[in-house]
């Protein structure tokens, strides 16, 4: 990348990253209430008053304001600016790894996707088929020029269908004997769709990855947590939390960790 250039793409895509972010905000809270994204536009949930554009600038705003609303005084979380830095730093990490390239163009707004999962799940345990199914739809889509699938064009369309297939019907299959061992619902179909996309993007070796480190991290965590907040294991996050991180660890790493596996426990042929 030209010198020219350089700080100010950087600066650039950071800066939209965290417009971007903002507009997550509401994605995030309307989607899985099934509320419009487009209108109307963000007011403050305790006093209603319109939020004005010069009050809707990522971060910046929220500092200014200092975390409250500037009609009523309400304290206006800390997730909101969390949110917009965070993507901010999404959009950055990845243009700084792949630069100019489609590998950008798909990491970047596939982590994003995560990243509403992640706290849609954790606020209201809903991962909204707005995200999961236009999710899958659009990685099949996109899968014949998606560099994280194996092999090229037709090939990648398969893998990404393979990839959704074992995905979604591994999950299903889990929630569905472990619903009869204990009688409950286990995996939502939530679950079910998210890996569908995730699978669509990231092929059978996302999947995977994504399922195992998920759930390593859900079960580490939840055993610790049991003693800390004095919860069941049931209580602790959910899934959908542990599987969003990790997909985006998948999309870039679950590739080559896998084939550097496969070779250190085949034997070579000969
Ligand atoms: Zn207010």
């Amino acid at each position: 990348m030209s010198p020219f250039i350089e700080p100010f793409a950087s600066i650039w895509w950071f800066v939209l990253g965290t417009v971007i972010g903002s507009f997550l905000n509401v994605c995030i809270y309307r989607l899985p209430r099934d509320l419009s994204i487009v209108s109307p536009g963000s007011a403050c949930p305790a006093c209603g008053t319109p939020v004005k554009w010069y009050q809707n600038i990522p971060v910046l705003s929220w500092i200014m304001l200092r975390g409250k609303c500037a009609h009523c005084g309400t304290g206006i979380s800390l997730r909101y600016p969390f949110v917009e830095l965070f993507s901010g730093v999404i959009v950055l990490v990845t243009w700084l790894y792949f630069g100019p390239s489609l590998g950008f163009a798909i990491a970047a707004p596939f982590a994003l996707a995560m990243l509403v999962l992640f706290f849609t799940d954790y606020d209201l345990k809903l991962l909204p088929d707005a995200i999961t199914l236009t999710g899958f739809v659009t990685g099949m889509a996109v899968a014949w020029w998606n560099p994280f699938l194996e092999g090229q064009g037709l090939e990648r369309i398969w893998w990404a269908l393979v990839g959704a297939c074992l995905g979604s019907g591994f999950l299903w299959a889990t929630g569905a004997i472990y619903g009869r061992l204990r009688g409950v619902e286990a995996m939502g179909m939530g679950d079910v769709k998210m890996m569908a996309l995730v699978g669509a993007f990231t092929g059978w070796q996302g999947v995977l990855f994504t399922i195992f480190g998920a759930s390593v991290v859900g079960a580490v965590v939840g055993v610790a947590l049991v003693p800390l907040r004095g919860r069941s294991m049931q209580d602790t996050l959910p899934f959908g939390c542990f599987l969003a991180p990790a997909a985006v660890v998948a999309m870039l790493y679950a590739r080559d960790l896998i084939a550097w596996y496969l070779r250190m426990v085949l034997p070579p042929t000969i």
